[in-house]
């Protein structure tokens, strides 16, 4: 069985982004760009008053009065010049009159007619922005593989950009295996039946990826079935979330189904829990993930390896698939007797990590609880107070 980090590796390695096409800035929010950017716009792209003021000659401001020549607002360069012993009167973001090196706040004048008298001293370069302080022009803002925040949308528009090239969004299938399951919505439960927990959960995961091109499908447990559904949604999108049947019961047929197609899994089985049983293939041009079927496995191994495919996958650079850890101390004592590192579903209360209830990888309430996952490694014994690597939701 190999580690989930050779596990990633592995996954990591077979996946490149899809082609990428120009999107407007308005629909590009959470995605990655695909080019460095290098500004053309100096920012501020003029010299400007960083207040409500008056522009004036620093030296100027300790005489008795300051004649007021004009007036310059934001919006228009009325190319003003100021003289000696003379001010302009000035608004936040408009441009610096020549002559003038310093801009005074209204709050420290007096103003009588046309006239001023500084109360206070000024310096030189005070209240002034120079072009270029921020930005400037020929400079690197953003990095293929960078997310597009809110905050990068406003950069890239505050270049004039309108549109950028970005990967496209892949179209994702999942697809429920199990005899037992039923949708929710469609009538009480017989007996050994349980709801679809998965689907939608897995809907949720991919949409916080701003994955929206869903398909969704049900299988039965039958190789027949199996393999058709396989096939039929391999060759139609580019990657296919399968959840159950990757184990090695008698009803278990994704993995024979599989063979069956004459695929073979580029990994299964992983030392991690909750789960071990999952698998990766190459299908054409689609990728495979068949997670187990408990939820909680479904909702960890989406996390660990389907999750940072997918961000490789719309373009996501090396740094934006890492998880965000941080080290926490621990509210209770917890402990991972066993042989494979283990992800304990839990919150995180006034800076301390909890458990946030039962931790057998078929309990939803405890990972609907959860907003973080605490790593355990194999044997690992923590006591109450001492740190662990905690791994924050979103
Ligand atoms: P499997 O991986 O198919 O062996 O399933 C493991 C466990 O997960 C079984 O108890 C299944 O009933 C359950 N399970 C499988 N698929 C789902 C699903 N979509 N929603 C909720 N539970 C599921
Ligand atoms: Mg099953």
């Amino acid at each position: 069985m190999i580690s989930e980090y050779e596990a990633l590796q592995r996954v990591l390695a077979a996946i490149t982004p899809l082609d990428s096409h120009r999107v407007p800035l308005a629909v590009a929010l959470d995605g990655f760009i695909d080019r460095d950017v290098i500004a053309t716009v100096p920012i501020p792209a003029f010299d400007q008053s960083a207040m409500d003021g008056y522009a004036l000659r620093a030296a100027d401001a300790a005489l008795e009065s300051l004649r007021v020549t004009g007036e310059q607002p934001a919006g228009r360069d009325l190319h003003l010049q100021c003289e000696p012993k003379c001010c302009v009167r000035i608004f936040t973001g408009a441009p610096m009159p020549a002559g003038a090196d310093a801009v005074i706040m209204q709050e420290d004048v007096q103003r009588e007619g046309d006239a001023i008298r500084c109360v206070d001293s000024v310096e030189k370069g005070e209240n002034v922005r120079r072009a270029g302080v921020d930005v400037c022009a020929g400079q690197i803002v953003l990095r293929r593989g960078e997310r597009l925040t809110p905050a990068r949308l406003g950069l890239l528009a505050s270049q004039g950009l309108a549109e950028i090239e970005m990967p496209r969004r892949p179209r994702v299938a999942i697809l429920s295996t199990g005899d037992e399951l039923v949708a929710p919505g469609s009538g009480p439960l017989a007996a050994g039946q349980i709801y679809n927990t998965n689907a939608l959960m897995l809907v949720g995961m991919l949409r916080r990826l701003g994955i929206t091109q869903i398909t969704t499908e049900h299988c039965v447990d039958d190789l027949e079935a199996t393999k058709a559904c396989l096939k039929r949604l391999t060759e139609s999108h580019d990657a296919v979330i399968l959840s159950g049947g990757v184990s090695v019961g008698d009803h278990d047929h994704v993995k024979p189904a599989l063979h069956a197609l004459g695929i073979t899994p580029e990994l299964w089985r992983v030392k991690v829990k909750p789960g071990k049983p999952f698998l990766f293939a190459q299908a054409g041009d689609a990728f495979v993930f068949g997670l187990p079927g408990n939820p909680v496995s479904t909702f960890v191994t989406f996390l660990l390896f389907v999750k940072p495919a997918l961000l490789r996958l719309i373009g996501a650079g090396e740094r934006e698939l890492k998880p965000a850890l941080l080290s926490l101390p621990l509210a209770e004592p917890m402990s991972n007797p066993g042989d494979r590192p283990h992800y304990v579903r839990g919150r995180i209360v006034d800076g301390r990590f909890e458990s946030s209830g039962m931790q057998q990888s078929h309990a939803v309430l405890a990972l609907a609880k959860a907003d973080a996952l605490l790593r355990l490694e194999a044997g690992q014994d923590l006591a109450a107070g001492a740190c662990g690597m905690v791994w924050r939701l979103d």
